[in-house]
């Protein structure tokens, strides 16, 4: 490969993982607002009283740490711990080392790690409105777009979780296409026994530029 297709594909595969970490930052803000929202409607329910601990049914309790005022994971009541993750996600939002609001400013190494524990977060919110506060939801009638917003929600985090797969399925097929592209000329011309000379495992450029032009030229 040459310097300048090298330095290509670096800024090809650059450019993919950049629009991917775009994506996350743009959903991780809509989802935010989202889960806000919802949870917003059931506040004069989901009180300490009504909901003592963060959980998902009996199996499932979450406990609130943010790595920096309260380190040691503690236990506080559902609207707690709703209180201190909208908190914690808007400081994360609004630092600009993490989510830069500038084009083209780099995002940090972390930026998927503080993504993720993002989602992991709000999907704990989801967790307790539906296995506590379902019911009410539905005398709300505000199921139907609790449900649309989860499916988003769940369909977004399981493609993101497996994008580097897609992103390295695209690269391939850009990559196949790419040797079509430029190779397909030279196979035309070995079919039609109007092989240039091979120099070596090099081929140079002069020569591909031959072959392409020749190979559109037969008869
Ligand atoms: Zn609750």
């Amino acid at each position: 490969m040459s310097m300048g297709l090298i330095e290509n594909w670096n800024c090809f595969i650059l450019c993919i993982l950049n629009v991917f970490l775009c994506s996350l930052s743009f959903s991780a803000v809509d989802f935010f607002n989202q889960v806000n929202i919802l949870y917003g409607t059931l506040t004069e329910f989901c009180t300490p009283s009504n909901c003592p601990t963060m959980s998902a049914g009996p199996k499932y309790e979450y406990r609130w740490a943010d790595g920096v005022q309260i380190k040691k994971p503690i236990e506080v009541s559902a609207p707690k711990y709703v209180d201190y993750l909208m908190d914690w996600i808007e400081t994360q939002l609004d630092d600009e080392s993490l989510f830069p609001q500038k084009l083209g400013t780099p995002f940090p190494p972390n930026f998927r790690d503080v993504v993720k524990t993002i989602f992991k977060r709000l999907f704990r919110v989801y967790a307790h409105i539906y296995h506590s506060h379902f019911q009410k939801i539905v005398s709300l009638k505000e199921e139907a777009h609790l449900n649309t917003c989860f499916k988003h929600f769940i369909l977004f985090t399981w493609v993101s979780s497996h994008c580097f797969v897609f992103i390295n399925v695209i690269i391939i097929i850009s990559l196949l296409k790419w040797l079509l592209v430029r190779f397909f000329p030279r196979v035309l011309v070995l079919m039609f026994n109007r092989v240039h000379a091979f120099h070596g495992d090099v081929w140079p450029q002069t020569v591909l530029q031959n072959n392409m032009k020749q190979s559109f030229t037969l008869t």
